[in-house]
């Protein structure tokens, strides 16, 4: 099938609550557009260089995701437009966030990212820290961030019982916090392999990548 096909069945076929944030990390401009084309609006990248190229030659209303791990240091470069960035994983990088899209005169929204996996190489904070996070007074002078919901991976394995516990612990902390903090909306679960056990563990938004673009090839420039 090709990344049109792709799009236009994941867009039939994913339920109507559900929002789909392509993946198109280390795949050239062309792929995008014909995504684009297809119908896609809304594109995650792990890589702020590469999505800031992107966003030069790309159409204006594509909504940009920042799904990988953020470096404090390097998100003033996109916070002339990204729209929501997934991995906001301490408070630090939430201010820096903050003061970034201040001086645009934004709003930049996030996701908390928490460390719902096994492995230890997953970025994210724990549930109690989430909610400590947005309980503080801190947070809510930060007025040019929104947090509008959580984001996780779970372990990369075969083993569905796993990854069920896993997305099962994600919905169970967002359930725990979104009476008290009506903003979240958004749980952010689910991948290519993944993604039918997150929608049915409660995901509302799905990253893919290979299953609409093919596998990646990581020494392959833009
Ligand atoms: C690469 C990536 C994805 C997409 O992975 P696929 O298996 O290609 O669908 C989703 N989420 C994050 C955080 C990623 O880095």
């Amino acid at each position: 099938m090709s990344i049109s096909e792709k799009i236009k069945t994941l867009h039939t076929e994913l339920p109507t609550h559900v929002t789909l944030v392509a993946v198109s990390k280390t795949k050239p401009v062309a792929d995008l557009q014909e995504a684009y084309d297809a119908g896609q609006r809304i594109f995650g990248e792990n890589k702020i260089q590469e999505m800031t190229e992107k966003w030069e030659v790309l159409p204006k209303d594509i909504s940009w995701h920042m799904i990988g791990h953020v470096q404090r240091n390097k998100v003033k470069y996109m916070a002339e437009f990204v729209d929501l960035i997934h991995g906001v994983d301490n408070f630090k990088l939430l201010r820096e966030i903050n003061k970034q899209a201040k001086k645009h005169d934004r709003i930049i929204k996030c996701l908390l990212q928490i460390k719902i996996a096994e492995e230890d190489s997953k970025f994210g904070m724990s549930a109690e820290d989430a909610a400590t996070l947005l309980a503080s007074d801190e947070c809510k002078e930060l007025e040019n961030i929104a947090i509008v919901g959580l984001m996780g991976m779970a372990t990369f394995t075969d083993d569905e019982t796993q990854v069920k516990k896993e997305f099962k612990h994600l919905k169970n902390t967002f359930d725990s916090l979104q009476p008290k903090h009506t903003s979240l909306e958004i749980i952010s679960m689910g991948m290519s392999g993944d993604y039918e056990l997150a929608i049915a563990t409660g995901s509302n938004m799905v990253r893919i990548g290979s299953s609409i673009f093919g596998s990646r090839n990581y020494t392959s420039a833009i």
